[in-house]
């Protein structure tokens, strides 16, 4: 299964394609792209999501030149199907580049070329990595961009700084009951009005992703699970998390959302389901794949 955000094919991240030919730009400012694109849509309700184009596609160019002069920094992120691949970001405020114009990342979803919004979405957590790691963590000097390896090395020091990736557990817990199979979806407050999802939590030092994960349902809403199943992961660079989510079965406890953090848990029965995330992430095709699996296995037993 491919999501978005894995590293698409024909991609090489090590590899200096050196070709002389144009070079895709992924040019960001803050978390909005600059494309080439046709006319905007309507938002979607989600707030997340920015205006969609018709139809959009990278800036391609063969130098440095082209960005300006508010461009706060440049990398490599290597070749795509030959060509050289380059993120960079710009000021806060500045102009869109000459024949593009900004888009939020996620309302390029399906409109970008997969491969291009992959990358785009590692581009985006590079660019803020190196934007957050111009000074050593222990003493405080400018550090320098490893040449050997993605990682920037104070030169006094030596503390070497690799990118940041913040691991998420996601949870889809499920139960029958009297017949009916039901999951356990959760709401936190800042999701669009009536959306529910899977639970999710980040990793803690010290713990397996299976302690999170039973840790995390615990907290969240109060209920204990057993037979933990590992379904999928996926990059998530809103900024850097990576998501591993697991099926789990309810083994007991009544439903007591975590105050502040949910604002609203419920068992739904797989065939009465209420609005859920886009299937720009994986908690969509986790519950999608789970509840294919539920009715499929009940109808097996009717
Ligand atoms: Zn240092």
């Amino acid at each position: 299964m491919e999501l978005p955000f894995s590293s698409p094919p024909r991609y090489e991240p090590a590899v200096n394609c050196g070709a002389p030919g144009e070079a895709h730009w992924f040019v960001f400012r803050g978390d909005d792209l600059a494309v080439e694109m046709g006319p905007l849509h309507a938002p979607s309700d989600d707030p997340r999501v920015k205006a969609r184009p018709a139809w959009a596609r990278l800036p391609l160019q063969k130098n440095h030149n082209w960005l300006g002069s508010s461009t706060l920094r440049t990398l490599y992120l290597g070749c795509l199907d030959g060509r050289q691949c380059w993120a960079a970001e710009l000021a806060d405020g500045a102009a869109a580049p000459a024949g593009t114009a900004w888009a939020g990342l996620r309302a390029l979803y399906s409109v970008l070329e997969d491969a291009h919004f992959a990358l785009a979405g590692r581009a985006l957590q590079l660019v803020a990595w190196d934007r957050t790691h111009q000074y050593c963590g222990r003493c405080g000097t400018p550090t320098e961009a490893k040449r050997e390896e993605r990682a920037r090395i104070c030169p006094k020091c030596k503390l070497t700084a690799y990118p940041r990736l913040a691991p998420a557990v996601m949870a889809l817990v499920h139960r029958e009951n009297g017949g009916k199979r039901e999951l356990l979806l959760g709401r936190s407050p800042h999701f669009p009005a009536g959306m529910y999802s899977a639970l999710a939590g980040f990793v803690e030092p010290g713990e397996s992703l299976e302690q999170c994960l039973e840790r995390e349902v615990h907290e969240e809403v109060g209920v204990r699970v057993a037979n933990i199943r590992y379904f999928a992961s996926q990059p998530w660079p809103f900024p850097h998390s990576l998501m591993i989510a697991f099926v789990a079965e309810w083994s007991g406890g009544e439903i007591a959302p975590q105050a502040g953090e949910i604002e609203d848990a419920k068992w739904f029965d797989v065939l009465q389901l209420p609005k859920l995330p886009s299937r720009i992430s994986i908690a969509r095709r986790l519950i999608d794949a789970v509840c294919q699996e539920l009715v499929e296995r009940s109808n097996e037993q009717n």
